[in-house]
């Protein structure tokens, strides 16, 4: 699984960031994505984090 934020659309609220810090990282005021793949122990909470994103900003690939 891959996730990828769409920078475009990121309001920076940093939501994801603290549903799932091992997928999610802030890069100045957008959040970023920090691993290739995402880890599966963490493919729970970082669909949550897709899931959550006020703006749907969160791309998830299976
Ligand atoms: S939850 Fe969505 S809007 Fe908020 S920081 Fe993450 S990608 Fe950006």
């Amino acid at each position: 699984m891959k996730a990828k934020v769409d920078k475009d659309l990121c309001i920076g609220c940093t939501l994801c960031v603290q549903t799932c810090p091992e997928v999610f990282i802030m890069d100045v005021e957008k959040a970023d994505v920090k691993v290739d793949i995402v880890p599966k122990e963490v493919e729970n909470s970082c669909r949550q984090a897709a899931d959550e994103c006020p703006v749907n900003a969160i791309i998830i690939n299976n």
